[in-house]
């Protein structure tokens, strides 16, 4: 068996209901709260009276959009400013990278900008994160698990990580319930991330058997979780399967890495505003298509083709399911889920070659079963359009 490494959350709390129990477990991380929430949640009353309960002071910042490495100074200032000693992240993906963010830099000197992969200083986090509770309300990202947080950087117009394992979430509180308000585009958007990102590390140069575990668990329960999740959100099954597979993509991605997929991401989150589940979405099956292609012309003997037949079977429903069904399978939930063209954001022909230029230096990218060639990537995004 090959080496490995697997790091998570000091604490992960799943379950229908157990949002009821953050009061208590913010109180035992700190005093003095720095509460990141999104614009509105139907629970965020709820939220302030659980901490009140057990008596933790907070400090409110709201993040509405995907965060900035601006946002995220703004907010460790009022942190500073508010004597807070622990942090929350209370919403989608965005809203727990930024406290996640807030966190590292509570606790470490200097500047953000040092500590960001590719455009950064190279400089690394050296001492741990301030405590932070992180309860995701969209089934998407994992984040509440991850080591990373996701910020854009408008002057260069893309988005990198702040990444270390001391900014691992004290706790992981995912209560599937808090996703019951999720809208059906957006439920379609995260759940399609989520589905992303069981499948990448499932044939990302660096899986190993632990986040195999993983992936397989999330692949197999999927396909039937996502589509009826985003036709009748109040179903409570769907609901609780697919915070189950996002928390697996967290787990897998976290210690395996991702691929292209978002290695495209990357760069294209950062140069238009487009939400990161709708790209993710709409490249999926365009860059698994790809993968096989290139497999099979130049690495025939890639234990990742006999992974992407697996793939089909779970996502089909068909053991004899055949790596292009998979593929099919996926255009259907793109074509079901209604997700745009790049182009709807503003993306044009003559932004390609800055994408796939960018994309070549993202970390994800170097996570693909077999490296793409700027052609190949070229292709997914004349595609993706
Ligand atoms: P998001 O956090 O941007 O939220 C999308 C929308 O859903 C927002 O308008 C938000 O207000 C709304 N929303 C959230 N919860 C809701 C609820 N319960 N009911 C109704 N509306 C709700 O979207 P996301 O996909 O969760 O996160 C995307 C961000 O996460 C991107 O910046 C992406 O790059 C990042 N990301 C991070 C990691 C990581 O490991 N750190 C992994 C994947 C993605």
């Amino acid at each position: 068996m090959m080496a490995f490494e697997f790091a998570t959350a000091h604490r992960i709390r799943f379950g229908w209901g157990v949002f009821e129990e953050s009061g208590r477990i913010a109180s035992m991380l700190g005093n003095v709260a720095f509460l990141v929430r999104g614009k509105y949640h139907p629970d965020q009353d709820r939220l302030r009276d659980l901490l009140r309960e057990n008596q933790v002071l907070f400090h409110e910042f709201i993040v509405d959009g995907e965060p900035t490495v601006d946002l995220v100074k703004q907010a460790v200032a009022q942190a500073i400013e508010g004597g807070c000693n622990c942090v929350i992240g209370f919403g989608g993906g965005s809203v727990i990278d930024t406290a996640k963010a807030v966190s590292a830099m509570l606790t470490n000197p200097g500047q953000l900008e040092d500590y960001l992969e590719v455009i950064g200083a190279g400089k690394t986090l050296e001492v741990p994160a301030a405590p932070c509770l992180a309860i995701p309300t969209t089934a998407g990202t994992g984040s509440e698990v991850t080591r990373n947080a996701v910020l854009g950087v408008p002057d260069v117009a893309i988005k990198v990580s702040l990444r270390s394992p001391l900014m691992l979430p004290a706790v992981a509180l995912v209560d599937p319930a808090l996703t019951r308000s999720v809208p059906p585009s957006i439920t379609a958007y995260t759940g399609m991330d989520a589905l992303t990102q069981v499948l990448e590390p499932y044939v990302s140069v660096r899986a190993h058997v632990m986040t195999d575990m993983f992936c397989r668990e999330g692949l197999q329960r999927v396909s039937k979780a996502l589509p009826a999740a985003f036709k009748d959100g109040a179903d409570q099954e769907a609901r609780k399967t697919m915070a189950w597979v996002s928390l697996l993509g967290g787990l897998a991605l976290a210690n395996a890495g991702l691929g292209a997929v978002h290695g495209l991401a990357a760069p294209i989150g950062g140069m238009f505003k487009a939400p990161h589940g709708a790209i993710c979405a709409r490249l999926l099956p365009l860059v698994v298509r790809t993968n096989l292609k290139a497999l099979r012309s130049r690495q025939p003997e890639n234990p990742a083709l006999e992974r992407y037949r697996e793939i089909a079977g779970w996502l089909t429903q068909r053991p004899d399911g055949q790596p292009e069904d998979g593929v099919a399978w996926l255009e259907q939930m793109v074509s079901q889920f209604g997700i745009p063209g790049l182009g709807t954001y503003g993306m044009t022909r003559q932004d390609i070659p800055v994408v796939v230029e960018r994309s070549l230096r993202a970390s994800s990218m170097k996570g693909n079963p077999i490296p793409l060639t700027s052609d190949e990537l070229t292709a997914i995004l004349e595609d993706a359009l």
